[in-house]
């Protein structure tokens, strides 16, 4: 078996890590590591910062688009396609994004009943919510859900910590962009979180030539290819492990360009890309989004952050992106 522990065979979620060791962190541009954060779970400052990435991702980006159809049409309602949505980790933010309609899919039954409840159980500000299970990468919306839910576009489409799954082949990630692009408004947003290719290929590269074991990683991650060569833009699979919370998954490559050029096709165009680190640098010190990292436990009210090095490092095998529709 390939498990690293023998608990459920799963994919990346965000709202599933669990700890690792903790370390201090050695440079300046890295947060510092607390004593009482030490003593807690390291791991969740991992899980707490890719939240924090997506909330800075949803208010830069969802938010105004949600904002300006407000403000255009009238009484038009915002409304969310959550794609891979899974146990609904972002309701709440989307909650605070002040939505008023929000839609969300995943192939997971048992995730969808999850973020179903969830919905159920969040108090007021509440918004209209539909939720069903669906391939999203090989079957329409339509077949999930109504032609109601469906007649008035979406102002915002979220793929969370997801998309990647899509690049398995070229039909997947067609029927995925169709899915994003239907029923997205002219002038609505695609924002997404997808696996760093770049870095990924990098790392990959400098293995060793003589070197069988085409792996990297630390004692937070390990991501394994199973060859050196390039299929071509689709199916480039690696195999995905995170210490005490994933199993070994494939995964697939997202090239950027790629991607970029799939996604013209269906209307829509790159308006931001960013790595994790990079967001983290650009918004530590935002009026806003300061505090939120303080809010969500990233760091604490002296800066220290609950993610020791090995965390930091596996952060950043991450990108944030935004498109807009034509
Ligand atoms: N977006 C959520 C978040 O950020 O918390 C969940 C992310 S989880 C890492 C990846 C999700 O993608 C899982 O819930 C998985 O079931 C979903 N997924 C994978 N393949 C899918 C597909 N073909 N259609 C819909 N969802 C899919």
């Amino acid at each position: 078996s390939r498990l690293i522990n023998r608990k459920r065979a799963r994919s990346y979620d965000p709202d599933d890590i669990e700890q690792p060791p903790s370390k201090k962190l050695a440079d300046n541009s890295r947060p510092d590591v607390g004593v009482l954060q030490r003593l807690d779970s390291p791991i969740i400052g991992l899980k707490n910062f890719n939240n924090w990435v997506k909330s800075v991702l949803i208010s830069s980006y969802a938010h105004p688009a949600l904002l300006r159809s407000r403000l255009s049409r009238g009484n038009r309602r915002g409304k969310v396609l959550d794609l891979g949505c899974g146990k609904g980790g972002d309701l709440t933010k989307w909650t605070k994004a002040k939505i008023m309609e929000y839609v969300g899919a995943d192939i997971a039954a048992v995730s969808v009943d999850q973020a179903r409840s969830r919905w159920e159980g969040i108090r007021a500000p509440r918004f209209d919510a539909s939720f069903a299970a669906l391939d999203c990468y090989t079957e329409s919306l339509t077949t999930a859900f109504s032609p109601e839910t469906l007649s008035q576009s979406f102002d915002v489409v979220s793929m969370q910590f997801c998309m990647h799954y899509a690049f398995e082949s070229e039909s997947k990630a067609r029927c995925m962009l169709g899915n994003v692009s239907r029923w997205l408004r002219g002038g609505g947003i695609f924002i997404g979180t997808i696996p760093n290719a770049e870095q990924l290929l990098d790392h990959l590269n400098d293995i060793p030539a003589d070197s069988q074991d085409l792996s990297f990683g630390n004692s937070v991650y390990k991501i394994r290819f199973e060859s050196r060569d390039h299929r071509g833009d689709f199916g480039n699979k690696y195999w995905f492990f995170l210490q005490d919370a994933v199993e070994d998954v494939p995964e697939y490559i997202v090239l950027w360009d790629t991607f970029v050029k799939l996604a013209s096709e269906y209307g829509l165009h790159p308006v931001y890309k960013e790595e994790f680190h990079q967001v983290f640098a650009q918004n530590r010190s935002h009026h806003e989004f300061g505090p939120l990292m303080v809010r969500m436990k990233v760091v604490d009210s002296s800066g220290e952050s609950s993610m020791d090095e090995d965390q930091w490092e596996a952060a950043n095998i991450y990108i944030a992106f935004a498109f807009q529709k034509n």
